[in-house]
């Protein structure tokens, strides 16, 4: 997987370029699970704009466990993810679930998002493969490094060269305390493994909003090239994932602390 040079994955947006990969500014993408309606991804997008972050996130088809929890507002949500890259300038990132919404999704998204879920679609790796824009490839929660390298190379083999890899967290046997375990050794052993960038998800890696902080941090300290947080303007009332999701003022908060040096050593 790894041949020289590491990747650069450089992603046009309205504010200018942005480049993923080791070497370069560590790339902040947040907003919230769920596109829910027009003031909140506005406010959401203002708000971490103005933390520093490059990226806006925002569900518009969602991947739940339960075919009766809210699935997301589909194509009316990319209209607002639209109106929020207008209003801000940053780029966006929604995940595709089925091939069939891709060319919709590609006209507002800068950067694709395949979940955990579909990790090993092969199918639709294929076809993101065969498409120009970057692909942000989540890990699968039960997938080793080695499926999901092979993940990656279905994207790259079908001639799309621009793939980011997030670790979101694993499977491990707590699910009291923690929603998943967040691999943060994926950082170091996929530096050794490949030249693609790597992106940290702490919040679903964790769940819990309280412990994205700590785990942002050391993602950083590790060598993340990128972070994924979720951020919504009132996690109580979220209509996904609002437990792991910071306000914009504790989002405003992390930002802070991330660009004041970590570790002196
Ligand atoms: C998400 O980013 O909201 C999401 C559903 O992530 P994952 O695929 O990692 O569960
Ligand atoms: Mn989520």
């Amino acid at each position: 997987y790894r041949h020289g040079e590491p990747s650069e994955v450089v992603v046009p947006t309205p504010n200018g370029e942005v480049i993923f990969g080791e070497g370069h500014d560590v790339v902040v993408v947040a907003g919230p699970c769920s596109v829910e309606n027009e003031t909140m991804i506005i406010e959401t997008a203002q708000r971490v704009k103005a933390a520093g972050a490059k990226f806006l996130r925002g569900g518009a088809y969602k991947p739940r466990t339960s075919p009766y929890a809210f699935q997301g507002h589909g194509e009316s949500a990319l209209e607002l993810l639209a109106a929020a890259k207008a209003a801000t300038g940053l780029g966006i990132i929604t995940e595709v679930m089925d091939a069939a919404d891709l060319d919709k999704i590609a006209e507002v998204a800068d950067v694709l998002q395949i979940g955990a879920r579909n990790m090993q679609n092969f199918s639709l790796l294929k076809r993101v493969g065969a498409q120009p824009k970057p692909v942000l490839l989540k890990r699968g929660m039960s997938a080793t490094i080695e499926e999901w390298l092979m993940a990656a190379e279905y994207i790259l083999a079908a001639g799309n060269p621009n793939v980011i890899l997030c670790e979101r967290g694993i499977r491990t046997f707590d699910r009291e305390y923690t929603r998943n375990t967040l691999d943060l050794a994926a950082i170091p052993v996929l530096r050794k493994l490949t030249h693609l960038p790597i992106m940290i998800d702490p919040s679903h890696g964790t769940g819990w909003a309280e412990f994205v902080p700590a785990m942002a941090k050391a993602a950083v300290a590790a060598g993340a090239d990128a972070l994924m947080i979720e951020v919504h303007p009132n996690p109580a009332k979220a209509l996904s994932d609002g437990a792991q999701s910071l306000t914009p003022d504790q989002f405003d908060e992390l930002m802070q602390t991330l660009q004041r040096p970590l570790v002196s050593l």
